[in-house]
C-alpha cells in the first residue's frame, strides 16, 4: 500500500526559494520591500484593484477591513455562517454584532435573495464569501448595497483567478481580501492581501497598514512629520513570504491550469458513482467560473460521510469535512439572535472535500477514482 495521500501539501512551482535569497541579497527582508511592490504591481494592475495591500493572512485582511468600515458597537454586520471563523471574528473583535445569514440551496454561498430581510438601520457591512472560488450572485447583493448605502466585503480568500459575469471576484464590492495559506490555490505559508476598489478607502488602509502612522505620505514626501495618527497593527508581511509568494504569481496560469485539471477529472470519472449512491458533485453556476480551488461532494446523510472518510482513510486517502456553522459556534450562540439556518447546518452535516493540491499528479487521482468505483 502506497503512502497516505494528504488533503493539501505545500509546494515548490519555480523560483521560490531562489527569490527568497535573492531577498535576502537585496538586503530588506521587513516588509513594503522589492517583493511586495512587485505583488501590489501584478494585483493592481491584473486585478484592477485601486489599491493592494499584502498582509500577514486573509485574517489581517479582514481585521484592516473592519477598521475602515468604522464600525460603532451597535452596528451590525451580516455574514454568512457556513464560513472560516476570521470572516466573523474581525468584525467582532471591532465591536460589531454579526447577524448570520443562511446560505443558498444551490451551494454554500450566501443565498443572496435572503438579505434584505436581514437589513436594519444598523447594518453597515456586508461580508459575503466566494466559498470554493464560486462566485456569489453579486449583481442581487450590490443592488441591494446600493439601495441600503451598505459596504460590501468580499472574502475571496479562495477565489484568485475567478470570475462572476466576466469580472475577477474581489474586485465588485468596496474591499476584497484574498488568502495566501498554504491550504489555497496560491500560498507563502501564511499570508493574504486587501484589495480595495473604492478609492475613499485608500488613504486610511495604507496607515492602518503601518501601524496607524502616516509612513506611506512621509516617504511620498507629503508632510514633513512621522507620526501617529490612527489606529493600526503591523498587517504587512516579510520580504521572505512577499518572495515565495512572488515566484507563485509567477505560474499562476500554470497552477491554475493544473488544479482545474484535476478538479475536471474527479467531476468527469464520479459522477456515475455518485449519482449510484445519492451523492452531488459541486454544480457552478451559469454566471460564475470555477478556479479549481476545492473539488467537494454533497453526501447523503451524515453518516455516509462518515463512513467515506473511514473509507478513504482505509484506503490512505485523507478527505476532511468544514465548516461548523458559526451561528451555533461556542463563541457565537448565545448572541446568535436563534433564526434557524437550514441551508447552512446542511452543509455542515453533508459536505465532504476530497485531496487537491498543485503536486497531485493525475496517476494519484486515477488511484482516489479507483477507490470509489
Ligand atoms: C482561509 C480562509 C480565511 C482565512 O485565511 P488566513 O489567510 O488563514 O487568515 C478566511 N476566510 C475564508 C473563506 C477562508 O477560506
Amino acid at each position: 500500500m502506497e503512502k497516505m495521500i494528504p488533503f493539501n501539501k505545500p509546494y515548490l512551482s519555480g523560483n521560490e526559494l531562489e527569490y527568497i535569497k535573492n531577498a535576502v541579497e537585496l538586503g530588506q527582508l521587513s516588509g513594503n520591500g522589492f517583493y511586495t511592490k512587485k505583488c501590489h504591481a501584478f494585483f493592481e494592475k491584473k486585478y484592477g484593484f485601486k489599491k493592494a495591500l499584502l498582509t500577514t493572512s486573509c485574517t489581517a485582511a479582514l481585521e484592516m477591513c473592519a477598521m475602515l468600515v468604522n464600525l460603532k458597537s451597535s452596528d451590525e454586520v451580516i455574514i454568512p455562517s457556513f464560513t472560516f471563523v476570521s470572516t466573523a471574528l474581525a468584525f467582532v473583535r471591532q465591536g460589531a454584532r454579526v447577524v448570520f445569514a443562511d446560505s443558498s440551496i444551490e451551494n454554500p454561498n450566501i443565498n443572496a435573495l435572503e438579505i434584505e430581510s436581514l437589513i436594519t438601520n444598523k447594518t453597515k457591512a456586508i461580508v459575503i464569501v466566494h466559498y470554493a472560488g464560486i462566485a456569489c450572485d453579486m449583481d442581487i447583493i450590490m443592488e441591494i448595497a446600493i439601495k441600503y448605502n451598505i459596504i460590501v466585503i468580499e472574502d475571496a480568500a479562495q477565489s484568485i483567478d475567478s470570475y462572476y459575469k466576466g469580472k475577477r471576484l474581489g474586485t465588485i464590492g468596496h474591499l476584497s481580501t484574498f488568502s495566501f495559506h498554504e491550504t489555497k490555490n496560491i500560498s507563502s505559508g501564511e499570508g493574504g492581501l486587501i484589495g480595495i476598489n473604492d478609492i475613499k478607502y485608500i488613504n486610511r488602509a495604507e496607515i492602518i497598514w503601518e501601524k496607524g502612522t502616516n509612513r506611506a505620505d512621509f516617504f511620498r514626501g507629503n508632510t514633513s512629520k512621522y507620526e501617529w495618527i490612527d489606529i493600526g497593527s503591523s498587517f504587512l508581511p516579510s520580504e521572505l513570504n512577499a518572495a515565495y509568494l512572488w515566484a507563485q504569481l509567477e505560474n499562476l496560469t500554470l497552477i491554475q491550469n493544473k488544479r482545474i485539471m484535476i478538479w475536471n477529472y474527479y467531476r468527469t470519472h464520479l459522477e456515475i458513482w455518485a449519482l449510484k449512491n445519492n451523492i452531488s458533485l459541486m454544480k457552478i453556476p451559469e454566471y460564475a467560473t470555477n478556479n479549481g480551488h476545492m473539488f467537494y461532494l454533497i453526501c447523503d446523510s451524515i453518516s455516509q460521510r462518515r463512513e467515506l472518510i473511514e473509507f478513504l482513510k482505509s484506503n490512505e486517502t485523507m478527505a476532511v469535512s468544514h465548516y461548523l456553522s458559526l451561528h451555533s459556534s461556542p463563541f457565537y450562540t448565545k448572541k446568535h439572535d436563534g433564526r434557524i439556518l437550514r441551508n447552512s447546518d446542511f452543509y455542515t452535516n453533508r459536505l465532504l472535500r476530497l485531496p487537491l493540491f498543485y503536486e497531485l499528479n493525475v496517476e494519484k487521482v486515477v488511484d482516489i477514482i479507483k477507490i470509489f468505483n
